[in-house]
């Protein structure tokens, strides 16, 4: 061990690292971790956190506007953007403080810093501080990808820069259909801007279950979101402070904001990789590893965003702690990577876990979905024209419930404990005999007793 400075360098202060180097340094392990940017990473500083701040901000709109029919004469109402965002900022200030603390408190040490690789025991620091380590772990994340580079894409934001506006845009267009792009054209929306969304995709939530696209598209639009699917932006014009935004469908939409989020990518440029011999995986451009994060250089880990598996915060944690455990703890550990409970919080919400009724049917042979369709209770007062999805997957043979979809208000918190049943390999029968809990919504899911549709696979298909 004298040959080396540290046991284990951690590269990037997020999610993944910041766990990895507080579970590794409390098996005693002498551990540095290096963040050229912020400690807490894209989910505390972009990405999570203040998004969730945005959208809980935002909602607001609906609360006020769905007062009168309850009764509430609300005075007109004004939003000040400076002031929502001032908070947030001083809100992620103060968790980026505690995660500061929390690697220092565990004995770590942190260098603010960026680091690269001089070799795969040898790190180069920022600072030119040469730092040997017995193992590394690579926790850079991801960033936006911008896509092709097209006329105007320097007038562009990406999720990088939305949540520092200096004002709210009355009218911005968003490309891409995946989660970020929905949330953001949602987080706007509530918040009175006139929203575009352009896809290229047939709709939007590419991946996730048919019936929650389509109805996640059909409320959105409801709430006045300009859909644009099948088309893509091919140029951007800047005139004063007006963007004009040419489409691939030979129209354009002006707006005050540009925004894309069609997408990330691995941060793998320019970490000195290539004098490791550390191997990128051909199928996704990420750091290619096996279940335990070991990278094809022995001494070299990779977890979280870098690696480009599931990128979502608790994985990267969880995915931090198993390489803890393994290489420091003496526990050899491997993180699941099935049935992972997922959101996204648009308006309305969705959750999901398992698999889509598309999956399910191409899996196994027996297949029954439980699907309703319903006005939730408070819509029946407040007006307001809206509709809660919750679906159930159910492989025919097992009775296994293998997919859950809800979309609605309080989706997220709802799939976050069905994904307990989820794993736990729950059948529709241990549905049956859960008592509903009235008057709610999620009562839905214990009381739905025949399936909406049933597909038996015969033996020569
Ligand atoms: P990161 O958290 O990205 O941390 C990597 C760190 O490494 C960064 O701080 C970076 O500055 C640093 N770094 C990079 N290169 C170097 C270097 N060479 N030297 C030093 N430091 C370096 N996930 C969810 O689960 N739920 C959500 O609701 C959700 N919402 C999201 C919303 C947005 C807008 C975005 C962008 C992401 C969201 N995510 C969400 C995804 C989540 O943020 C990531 O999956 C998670 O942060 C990954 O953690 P990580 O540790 O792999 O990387």
């Amino acid at each position: 061990m004298a040959d080396f400075d540290v046991d284990l360098f951690v590269i990037g202060g997020g999610s993944g690292g910041v766990r990895a180097a507080r579970i590794a340094a409390g098996y005693g392990a002498r551990v540095m971790v290096a963040e050229e940017y912020r400690m807490g990473g894209t989910c505390v500083i972009r990405g999570c956190v203040p998004k969730k701040l945005l959208v809980i901000a935002s909602h607001i709109h609906f609360e006020i506007e769905d007062a009168a029919g309850f009764g509430w004469t609300i005075p007109p109402v004004t939003f000040d953007w400076p002031t929502l965002i001032a908070n947030k900022d001083k809100e992620i200030a103060r968790l980026e403080g505690i995660y500061t603390t929390n690697v220092e408190k565990s004995g770590a040490r942190i260098v603010k810093t960026r680091a690269e690789f001089e070799d795969a025991h040898t790190l180069r620091l920022g600072t030119g501080e040469a730092v040997r380590a017995k193992y590394v772990l690579v926790a850079t994340g991801g960033a936006p990808n911008h896509g092709e580079p097209i006329p105007g894409i320097e007038h562009v934001i990406s999720s990088n820069e939305v949540f520092h506006l200096p004002e709210l845009p009355k009218r911005i267009v968003i490309q891409g259909g995946g989660y970020i792009a929905l949330e953001f054209a949602c987080i706007f929306a509530g918040f009175g801007s006139d929203v575009t969304l352009v896809y290229r995709g047939d709709n939007v939530l590419r991946g996730f279950d048919e019936d929650v696209r389509a109805h996640v598209r059909a409320e959105m639009e409801k709430e006045g979101i300009n859909i644009l699917t099948g088309c893509t932006v091919n140029r951007i014009d800047k005139r004063a402070k007006e963007f004009t935004t040419h489409l691939s469908n030979g129209s354009s939409v002006a707006s005050d904001q540009v925004m894309f989020a069609i997408g990330r990518h691995p941060n793998v440029a320019n970490l000195g990789l290539e004098k490791t011999g550390v191997a990128i995986n051909p199928n996704n451009g990420g750091i290619g590893v096996d279940g335990f994060s070991r990278t094809s250089v022995p001494n070299i880990y990779a977890i979280g965003d870098v690696t480009h598996r599931t990128n979502l915060t608790p994985v990267a944690i969880r995915e931090g702690h198993a390489f803890a455990d393994t290489v420091f703890g003496k526990r050899s550990l491997q993180v699941d990577h099935a049935d992972i409970p997922t959101a996204v919080f648009s308006q309305p919400e969705v959750g999901t876990v398992g698999l889509t009724e598309a999956q399910a049917r191409a899996r196994f042979s027996h297949v029954d979905i439980y699907k309703t369709d319903f006005r939730p209770i408070k819509s029946t007062m407040s007006g307001r024209d809206t509709r809660v999805l919750m679906k159930l997957v159910v492989d025919g043979t097992t009775d296994r419930v293998v997919g859950c979809h809800v979309v609605g208000d309080g989706a997220a918190e709802i799939v976050q404990v069905l994904g307990i049943a989820v794993k736990m390999k729950a059948t529709k029968a241990d549905f049956d005999a859960t008592m509903a809990l009235h008057p709610t919504a999620a009562e839905e899911l214990v009381t739905m007793r025949t399936p909406t549709a049933r597909y038996v696979r015969q033996a020569a298909e």
